[in-house]
């Protein structure tokens, strides 16, 4: 394999330089490693021919053996075609050609057989084949079986070159390669019966049955999810023997007198658990790198706090950061209000944080005198020095890039401690190959009281008894957030249906003040806003989803989601974890249109039945497909990714961990003879994605 990464494809027989550089271009393919991963996404089967008599409604393409009885051009100008009459003895169907019906006319002949291979359908009544792939019966010969069809893009169709020619060429290297040496360790082929590579390689661009195309899929998944599982054991194991940081050997004063003092309640088992996870990994001396997975309104906030005290206690100043100002913010009032009374000093920085306050940031950053820093991007971005940051508390992580991340410990001299915190319940096995190199803690248990929110489905014709409900809410003295989505494509529209409702909430409860929040509000002027609904003073808040994450206000007791269809399952998740957060019952109220797509009804209506984020999270995985998923996810995985799917493969990723860890137990830095080929696979797929940079 390692050879093939250095054969430029411009090398690759019938390709060339030209073509080389369109291949690159358009599908990111350079060396002759490429061109055999790049694989099919869908199969033609060409292992049968079918007679004209056997064809049927809507089947995929099919191969037809027979002689062309007549050739016609018709119509003229833009319309002109080529139409040829077809016959196999048990019928006759036309061929259609709208373009190279010069070609066409001068090559084929009528006294020859010929094999079609294209998509049979009817017109008035006949049956037709346009573009159909013609091979004489010598051609079909080596063109028998199953052929993938390939991933291509627009540009590399207009440049003729399809799929057929992709594998031809695929075909032809692979013919004229010798045999694919193994990569993996040959313990590790025997004890998960993996298919060789090399069988792999050749059955997946060109099967030999059904069930062997998926024996190849399956080894060729395993590969991939392999190195990102064996990498991120080796490093995680080598951070944990090896990267040296902070030792917080003590409880200390203010962990000790917030706990007897400040704690507004007892914490909920969860809670206690993961604050003690973090206290045996801070006093290791090696660095911590702990994720913490809970539910929305769980209490991750607090458990921050605990750890940064831990800080404290141990001479360091910690910081906290969020994905938006308002976050931030949040965040920053309610530590400051928990930790006032013992003195500890607390500051703010996000962007609109004036130079003058920020001077004062910079200086007892310096000197140390202050102890947490809350804030947003403009932390990483500041030439904010600390004086010795101990723990660095990351909220809602996966809206800042790894990269940035590692910015923030650039900064001080051993790298700090980290704790990142996210709400987006992720399953377990994909956790594995995202945050394969973090530990994980899970915060399993909502604060005592808290009642289910309870979830409605409403249609616009229902609108005025929402109203009513809203109206008894506001009367029992609570608040009420009103969402509506704003998604760029629908920018204009949508901006105009978030005016016009809060014009009427504002003329249906005129006695209430309204708070009004969307993406187009200065960030002062939101924050504001935001403040007045904070406070308790607006008492209802017309938002779009600027305050999805994070934001808690408890007495907020209803939601309402205008548009609810629009919204994917873990975004109205998300939205609903703002109401729910008091004692009192919470409402979430999903406003739709009658007419919806089933699998936008099922989505709704799952939303009703649970409250639970790992069910949802799982759910939403299943409807959405791989595609978003992969979005979100994939800037996180190390390696490339061909055809693993870590949103669904979930089965092999456990299995290749397993095999992971029972590997690197017996060979922990892959030395042995046995493992070397690995290894350097391993490096070599590593290297492709230098620019990744890590955790730690
Ligand atoms: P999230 O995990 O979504 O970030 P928060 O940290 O914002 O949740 O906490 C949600 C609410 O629950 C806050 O009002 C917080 O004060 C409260 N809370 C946290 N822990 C407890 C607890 N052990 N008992 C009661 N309320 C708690
Ligand atoms: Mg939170």
């Amino acid at each position: 394999m390692n050879s093939l990464r250095r054969l430029d494809i411009k090398y690759v027989k019938g390709i060339g330089p030209r073509r080389a550089e369109l291949l690159t271009k358009h599908l990111d393919i350079r060396t002759a490693y490429d061109l055999v991963h790049h694989f099919p996404t869908s199969y033609l089967d060409r292992s049968t021919i079918y007679t004209v008599r056997e064809l049927e409604g809507d089947m995929p393409s099919v191969q037809l053996k027979g002689r062309f009885v007549s050739f016609n051009v018709l119509g003229e100008g833009a319309r002109t075609r080529l139409v040829a009459l077809f016959s196999d003895g048990t019928g006759t169907i036309e061929v259609v050609w709208f373009r190279g019906i010069k070609h066409m006319r001068e090559n084929l002949r009528t006294a020859t057989d010929y094999i079609l291979f294209g998509k049979p359908t009817t017109f008035n009544g006949r049956w037709q084949m346009s573009h159909p792939e013609i091979d004489t019966v010598e051609q079909a010969v080596g063109q028998q079986g199953m052929r993938g069809v390939y991933p291509l893009s627009e540009g590399l169709r207009n440049q003729n070159i399809g799929s057929r020619q992709l594998h031809q060429w695929i075909t032809a290297f692979l013919d004229s390669h010798g045999a694919f040496a193994e990569t993996l360790p040959a313990s590790v082929i025997e004890s998960c019966r993996l298919m060789p590579l090399d069988r792999a390689i050749r059955e997946i661009h060109r099967p030999s049955t059904p069930a062997q195309l998926q024996k190849a899929r399956e080894r060729l998944k395993f590969e991939e999810l392999f190195y990102i599982q064996t990498d991120m054991l080796m490093r995680s194991r080598r951070r944990k023997s090896q990267s040296e940081s902070f030792r917080f050997a003590r409880v200390g004063q203010w962990f000790n007198s917030f706990y007897a003092t400040c704690l507004p309640f007892d914490l909920t088992g969860a809670q206690k658990r993961v604050i003690k996870e973090i206290r045996a990994d801070v006093n290791t001396g090696r660095q911590m790198n702990r994720l913490v997975q809970g539910d929305v309104g769980s209490g991750k906030t607090l458990v921050a706090l605990m750890a940064m005290l831990l800080a404290l206690d141990n001479g360091f100043q910690a910081c906290m950061m969020a994905p938006t100002e308002i976050l931030a913010g949040q965040h920053f009032e309610t530590i400051r209000g928990l930790v006032a009374p013992i003195g500890i000093n607390v500051r703010l920085l996000t962007g609109s944080t004036s130079a003058k306050q920020r001077r004062i940031i910079h200086e007892e950053l310096r000197d140390g005198t202050l102890h947490i820093l809350v804030g947003t991007h403009a932390v990483l971005e500041d030439p904010v020095q600390f004086h010795n940051l101990g723990l660095a508390v990351i909220d809602e992580q996966h809206r800042f890039g790894v990269a940035q991340r590692a910015r923030l410990w650039s900064k001080g001299q051993l790298p700090p401690h980290i704790l990142v915190m996210t709400a987006t319940p992720i399953p377990r096995t994909l956790a594995m190959t995202v945050y394969g190199d973090l530990d994980v803690s899970v915060i399993d248990e909502l604060p005592p009281g808290r009642k289910p929110v309870t979830t409605l489905l409403r249609y616009d014709e229902q609108r005025e008894s929402v109203y009513r409900g809203i109206g008894r809410q506001l009367a029992a003295g609570r608040q009420v957030y009103i969402v509506y989505p704003l998604i760029d494509e629908n920018e204009k529209l949508d901006l105009r249906s978030l005016n016009e409702g809060y014009d009427t909430i504002c003329d249906i409860f005129s006695n209430y003040r309204v708070a009004f929040v969307h993406g187009r509000l200065k960030p002062a002027e939101k924050d504001h806003q935001m403040q007045l609904f904070a406070s308790g003073e607006a008492r209802i808040l017309v938002a779009t989803t600027v305050i999805e994450v994070g934001v808690n206000v408890p007495n907020a007791t209803t939601m309402v989601i205008e548009n609810a269809e629009r919204f994917g399952l873990s975004q109205l998740h998300q939205l609903r974890g703002r109401v729910g957060r008091g004692a009192a019952q919470s409402y979430c109220i999903l406003m739709s249109k009658r007419k919806i797509a089933a699998d936008t009804r099922e989505r709704l209506t799952l939303m009703t039945q649970t409250t639970d984020g790992f069910v949802i999270a799982e759910a939403d995985m299943r409807m959405r497909g791989p595609g978003d998923i992969e979005g979100t996810m994939q800037s996180g995985i190390p390696f490339d990714l061909h055809i693993a799917n870590p949103a669904t493969d979930g089965d092999i990723i456990a299995l290749a961990r397993q095999t992971a860890e029972k590997l690197l137990d017996n060979d922990p830095d892959l030395a042995l003879p046995v493992n070397a080929a690995f290894r350097t696979a391993l490096r070599d797929a590593s290297a492709r994605t230098a620019d990744w940079s890590r955790i730690s």
